[in-house]
């Protein structure tokens, strides 16, 4: 095989870049009951593990993007929001399914707690979380998607530069299909 620098290098670099698939937590992958931090009071939405599953056996990095400014309320703390992201991996584990990494904003200009209590540059519909994760997984964005229930999520992707798809109920992996269609239409416009 002939050793050309520009084709090595491009191979380097497709080899690199990886798909991924952000979701939105509360309202998106769990039924949002306003500042759960409670393993207890976790309830998936529909087909949400199985979504997580289909990602992870189809390339995808799967990433959480949530706003937890119930940190910053005082009304749980960063080590409960931890704490309940990992039993959320347990849960996934069971399934052979997984989430590659969670990004989360503990903070909020009327929070309660000094050490949260901040305009953060973090904070969904900043896609800050969204572009430190696509640095931390070298993340193709053209490829990648992010599903959310609100329209900060949807802001969010659009500030991002990644293709959003709004999670309006019903199965989850419905959704994520739908966004691979749409992700892949516009790839093909290029
Ligand atoms: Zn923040």
């Amino acid at each position: 095989m002939p050793n050309i620098a520009g084709s090595s290098m491009k191979a380097v670099t497709l080899f690199m870049a990886n798909k991924a698939a952000f979701f939105d937590r509360d309202g998106t992958l769990n039924v949002d009951i306003h500042y759960l931090y409670r393993s207890e009071d976790f309830v998936w939405t529909k087909d949400a593990t199985a979504a997580v599953k289909y990602c992870n056996d189809n390339g995808y990095k799967v990433i959480v993007v949530t706003n937890q400014s119930g940190v910053a309320r005082g009304y749980y703390t960063e080590e409960d929001v931890q704490r309940l992201h990992a039993w959320m991996n347990q849960e996934l584990a069971a399934e052979n399914a997984h989430i590659d990494a969670f990004y989360y904003c503990p903070h909020h200009t009327e929070g309660t707690v000094a050490a949260y209590k901040a305009a953060c540059g973090c904070r969904k519909p900043s896609p800050k979380m969204v572009n430190e994760a696509c640095a931390d997984f070298q993340v193709d964005k053209a490829r990648s998607f992010f599903i959310g229930d609100t329209a900060s999520d949807m802001q969010c992707a659009a500030n991002a530069g990644i293709c959003g798809q709004l999670f309006a109920g019903g199965s989850l992996l419905a959704s994520v299909r739908t966004a691979e269609i749409k992700v892949s239409g516009k790839i093909g416009e290029k």
